[in-house]
């Protein structure tokens, strides 16, 4: 158990778990310690939850690091994922609960997906 723990805050929540590792190097290259959080495939997570991966840094390093990131995102501004574009999904006939277009199983019954 790390104590510094408590330390870290969230700077950036990254498109995806390869921009989210591209600049947590970035950060470590610029010698700031940064740790991804939100990158296990594991455990269902339901529709509308963030699960976008976050790149955390400890807070000392915040300020620089948000200056980093902005620059980044100057470069190399992209649609984020949790920007107007909503997750695709379809609805379980079974339970009627909405599940991400990449699940072919309903999350909550396991419930095949069926074809439209
Ligand atoms: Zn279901």
């Amino acid at each position: 158990m790390d104590e510094t723990e408590a330390e870290l805050v969230e700077v950036y929540s990254a498109a995806d778990i390869a921009e989210a590792h591209f600049l947590q190097s970035m950060l470590e290259n610029a010698g700031i310690k940064a740790r991804v959080v939100g990158d296990t495939l594991s455990g269902m997570i339901p529709p509308g939850e963030e699960t976008a991966p976050r790149v955390w840094v400890f807070q000392p390093d915040e300020e620089v690091a948000k200056e980093l990131l902005a620059e980044y995102e100057r470069v190399h501004r992209r649609p984020h994922p949790d920007d107007d574009v909503p997750a695709e999904t379809w609805k379980c006939p079974t339970c009627g609960e909405a599940v991400e277009a990449d699940f072919e199983l309903c999350w909550n019954c396991q419930t095949p997906r069926k074809a439209f």
